[in-house]
């Protein structure tokens, strides 16, 4: 008998290219067909763009599952799950697509999967709006191994925005998600900031860590550094800002942007890292939103988080949807929030 399938109004909530992915996955772990409409409707560009394209393919890829409508530019998809089957899977993302929202697709899937998998995604590393190689290695994947798995990656090629040509390969080692408690950070550890550039002078970084050296005035000056990357990699700049602690790393990251001065980047970067480290909460804004689906998907669980973003309230209510679990997002005292799954 066929399943009934769930329905899902793109336009709602975020209305981004998230719920595709993170429907794609929980469609993958829960075996529930979903019908998605109104794709990004009310982006400049709306329907699915071709790194949304690349991720839905990925899914089919990994799982022999059944998908209508997958093209660039289209508002509506069908997707059928079929079964995830472990293994060593490529992809390429084209241009400069995001290969960390590829993975944000396929990871869970194959995380809970019969077997060790490795990934081979070409594209884009160090994207604006989406989760950097070194928020994926340091920040993202550390809580997902607490929680059973292990998953590995490395970075081979930088790419960046336009060029893209980056490469990152990740290794798999499943197992049953268990449910986790992420409260406290911990003890700081230490703290970093790093320019890593390439086909620019490297004035350009060497001015923004001045600037974010100002700002976060009370950290050490040994702190910071320049990194160049071999010209091939390039053009492109990206600066990463890092606090350690016990339980958590937190990666905050600014993008080189064409116009846009390296002074006023690396002011938002300071000021977002600032602000995570005068917060207690556990999770930044974005580690929040992709924790989610882990967590979900775990049955249980509990995370402090900064103020939600709305990518985390949509990717709770879709979460919700697939796996029918009670997923509580409750304010506490000093702004922080508390996410549980039981
Ligand atoms: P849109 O449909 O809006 O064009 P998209 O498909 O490109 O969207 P979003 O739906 O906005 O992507 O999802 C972006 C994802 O990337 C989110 O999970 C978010 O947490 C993550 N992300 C964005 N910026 C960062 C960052 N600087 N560091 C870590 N993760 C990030």
């Amino acid at each position: 008998m066929k399943k009934k399938m769930i329905t899902i109004d793109g336009s709602e909530g975020e209305g981004g290219g998230q719920m595709v992915r993170n429907s794609c996955a929980l469609s993958l772990v829960t075996g529930e067909p979903f019908r998605i409409s109104n794709i990004r409707a009310r982006r400049s560009k709306p329907g699915l763009m071709r790194q949304h394209v690349t991720a839905v393919e990925a899914a089919c890829v990994i799982s022999g599952s059944e998908c209508s409508g997958l093209a660039v530019g289209s508002s509506e998809l069908e997707f059928r799950p079929g079964r995830v089957t472990a293994g060593e899977y490529r992809c390429a993302v084209g241009t400069a697509g995001s290969t960390g929202l590829v993975l944000q697709t396929v990871l869970m899937p194959l995380v809970l999967a019969d077997g060790p998998s490795r990934l081979i995604l070409e594209g884009g590393t160090h994207n604006m709006l989406a989760p950097p190689f070194d928020f994926i290695e340091r920040t993202f994947l550390p809580v997902i191994n607490r929680m059973g798995p292990h998953v590995s990656a490395r970075i081979v090629l930088h790419g960046f925005y336009p060029r893209g040509g980056g490469r990152i390969e990740v290794d798999i080692i499943p197992a049953p998600l268990a449910p986790i408690d992420c409260i406290e950070r911990g003890e700081p550890l230490g703290v970093a900031g790093q320019a890593v550039y390439t086909g620019l002078p490297v004035e350009i970084a060497e001015r923004m860590l001045a600037r974010v050296q100002r700002d976060l005035g009370a950290w050490p000056e040994d702190a910071f550094s320049v990194r160049e990357l071999p010209a091939d990699q390039g053009p492109g700049i990206i600066l990463m800002l890092e606090a350690r602690y016990a339980n958590v790393n937190e990666v905050v990251s600014g993008f080189g942007q064409l116009g846009v001065p390296a002074e006023r980047l690396a002011k938002t970067c300071a000021a977002r890292m600032n602000g995570y480290i005068e917060a207690s909460a556990f999770a930044g804004p974005y580690l929040a939103d992709q924790l989610v689906l882990p967590f979900a998907l775990a049955g249980g669980g509990s995370l402090s988080t900064v103020k939600p973003s709305q990518h985390m309230l949509t990717a709770i209510d879709i979460a919700r949807r697939f796996t029918r679990r009670r997923i509580e997002l409750t304010r506490q005292g000093g702004g922080e929030h508390f996410l549980t799954v039981g």
